[in-house]
């Protein structure tokens, strides 16, 4: 006789044994193959194996009998040929499978099967919030080493400060920082990424170690080199992002009761492209109207920020290299910011950066990072800095700095930006088709493999994000 425990068995039997509790199906298997280990090893026939289910206080008999050889050689057979296949096989049928299984959080199965039956329930196997902390690095000569298990940041004059490397999730290295080869090693180690940002606010890049996974990239070039998989999931996401704008200006027309004619000139402009926007024939023209609903969009701007708010925080259009007003210094550190977390998300996924389906390949910049980032511009950088400036979080002199037509945040203004900003992610908020809440840091990650669910025949979830 074989045992092995278990917490609790299936529900109902199977075939033949109805009523009675049966092992899982996994659990007869591999107590049919502990069986065959035994009866090779001692040269003895094993009639009848056993598991004990703990949780039902259950003890459950396995037939070591013909069918059931069979279909342990069978099951051998299926794992060898998924071993040698380059495919990733569908989700479990069986969801009751998924709840304890480690791989969850990066398979989605709930999420593939909400793809499949819009009206299905989904339990929540996505964390909801990620614990680890990112440590930004802004004092002017700051070096990040290694103590041990844990990251320290020094300075002149300044406490060293360490962080065990279990609890971080990223490194930036603002400006000049540094990091030595140790940190780095730990950091790829414990896949920390580490990220260069200027003061000027650029994103210079992140630091990876090794290749990726390389099957996940091929069949990401295979499904972006496809036209109309590009224009599909480029009309959703700048739908997402149109509806984000709209949206923008019609809490500040109704919320704040600030209905100003430029405001309500914005929302009708944008509510009229909305619809062509959404069945464009192609990426040139689904250009056009993105183009338009963002002019409209930043034209009423200034006016969501409160009246008594001073002209220096009010933003003159959109300016980006180099920002000309304060308002619009906030808007481009913010999206630097966000695009280095985009770019880490897209890396943890193990997708390549390189290769996007709606910006062109014209900059330094990596596309596919652009174009998720589309998805976040407004909940994690626009929201915020309205919201800051309308509450007078920002001091005109102290924390920016202006040279000639160009406006910069100071050492002071970037610590202040950083810290309404990482707040900004950890806020909970409600995916509307998910159904579960979940960090903005969460639903970044969460989005890049919905997106890549989109060629692995369980589409249909990516950019459905809507803000109220
Ligand atoms: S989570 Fe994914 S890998 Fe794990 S059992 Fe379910 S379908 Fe299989």
């Amino acid at each position: 006789m074989v045992c092995c425990s278990r917490t609790s068995t299936s529900a109902g039997g199977p075939p033949g044994q109805e009523g009675a509790a049966a092992a899982w199906p996994s659990d007869r298997l591999q107590v049919v193959a502990y069986a065959a280990l035994l009866e090779e090893h001692t040269g003895r026939v094993i009639p009848e194996g056993r598991v004990r289910y703990h949780a039902d206080n259950t003890m459950v008999r396995v037939s070591i009998d013909a069918q059931a050889r069979t279909d342990l050689q069978q099951a051998i057979g299926r794992a060898r040929a998924l071993q040698l296949s380059v495919e990733r096989p569908p989700v479990a049928e069986n969801e009751r499978l998924c709840v304890r299984c480690s791989l969850a959080p990066v398979c989605l199965p709930e999420e593939a099967r909400l793809a499949q039956h819009a009206d299905y329930k989904t339990l929540r196997l996505f964390p909801a919030d990620d614990d680890r902390q990112v440590v930004h690095v802004l004092t002017p000569g700051a070096r990040v080493g290694r103590k041990g298990d844990q990251l320290e940041v020094t300075a002149k004059e300044i406490e060293p400060q360490r962080y065990p490397v279990h609890e971080v999730g990223q490194v930036v290295l603002h400006g000049f920082a540094q990091i030595t080869t140790q940190a780095l090693r730990l950091c790829a180690e414990r896949d920390i990424g580490v990220h260069m940002v200027t003061m000027g606010g650029r994103y210079m890049g992140t630091w990876v170690a090794g290749a990726g996974p390389v099957q996940r990239r091929i069949r990401q070039y295979k499904a972006l080199t496809e036209p109309a998989v590009c224009l599909r999931l480029s009309r959703q996401l700048t739908e997402a992002r149109a509806r984000g704008q709209l949206s923008v200006l019609l809490r500040t027309s109704r919320d704040v009761g600030r209905a100003t004619d430029a405001v309500k000139a914005a929302i009708s402009s944008i509510r009229k492209l909305l619809h062509p926007l959404a069945h464009a024939a192609s990426l040139d023209s689904l250009r056009g109207y993105e183009g338009s609903i963002a002019a409209h969009y930043f034209s009423a701007l200034p006016d969501v920020i409160a009246p008594d708010v001073g002209a220096a925080m009010r933003p003159d259009g959109r300016s980006r290299r180099p920002p000309r007003d304060r308002c619009n210094a906030l808007l481009s550190f913010g999206y630097a910011l966000l695009l280095k977390d985009v770019m880490n998300a897209i890396l943890v996924v193990g997708l390549d950066p390189a290769l996007g389906f709606y910006h062109q390949p014209r900059s330094q910049a990596h596309p596919l990072a652009l174009d998720l980032m589309e998805l976040f511009r407004v909940p994690l950088v626009d929201l915020p800095v309205l919201a800051s400036i309308n509450r007078r979080q920002w001091h005109e002199t102290e924390d920016f700095q202006i040279a000639g037509q160009q406006v910069w945040l100071s050492e002071a203004g970037h610590k202040k930006f950083i810290h309404i900003y990482e707040r900004r992610k950890t806020d909970q908020w409600k995916h509307p088709v998910i159904g579960h809440a979940l960090s903005y840091a969460r639903l970044m990650e969460l989005e890049v493999r919905l997106l890549e669910k989109e060629w692995m025949h369980e589409g249909g979830l990516f950019a459905r994000m809507r803000l109220r």
